[in-house]
């Protein structure tokens, strides 16, 4: 079956969580299915096989998971992007917009080094303002953001063409309206 069809079969829909009206998109189901994880990051990689990336940054929680794997697969380091009061280093915060409000996320100072080349990844982009915030944090440190990647987007929120405007490539892979 084509690559969609694995992966939108393979991905759980919530109604009404975590509030109601919302249809929460739900990627343990893609985790558990082996072929179906192996080919969502198969796919996510395969523009930078061969090419030097020095560390994949991913976003608390799920963009670790997909990150770590991405990040085995290229042979890169990996980096955690985490929510405030979590990481026990030094570290560099922002505020990011949520849909109500705001929160804030921290990277480890001495996670990245100026001028290396790094891709994001987390599994969903919406609005676009949780990535945004790990693009500010990451070029606060002098990183070469090579791209953005999600499995899914959710179009009509915008956060591709938020994180465009910032000359971020973003891949994706599936949308869902
Ligand atoms: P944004 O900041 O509006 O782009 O929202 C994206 C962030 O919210 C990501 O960290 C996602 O993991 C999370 N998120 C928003 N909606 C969903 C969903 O339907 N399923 C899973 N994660 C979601």
């Amino acid at each position: 079956s084509s690559l969609e069809d694995t992966l939108l079969s393979a991905i759980r829909t919530i109604p009404d969580y975590p509030k109601p009206g919302i249809m929460f998109r739900d990627i343990t189901t893609l985790l558990g299915n082996a072929r179906a994880f192996r080919r969502a990051i198969d796919e996510l990689v395969h523009p930078y096989a061969g090419t030097k990336i020095d560390k994949v940054a991913g976003i608390e929680a799920r963009g670790f998971i997909l990150g770590g794997a991405i990040a085995h697969q290229l042979s890169s380091g990996f980096i955690p992007i985490r929510k405030k009061g979590k990481l026990p280093h030094e570290t560099v915060r922002v505020a990011y917009s949520l849909e109500y409000g705001l929160d804030e996320m921290e990277m480890h100072k001495d996670a990245v080094a100026a001028g290396e080349k790094v891709i994001l990844v987390d599994d969903l982009i919406a609005t676009g303002g949780t990535a945004d915030g790990a693009v500010r944090l990451l070029r606060q440190m002098g990183a070469d953001i090579v791209a953005a990647c999600f499995i899914i987007d959710l179009p009509e929120l915008g956060g591709r063409r938020k994180l465009e405007a910032l000359d971020v490539p973003v891949r994706t892979l599936i949308a869902f309206e």
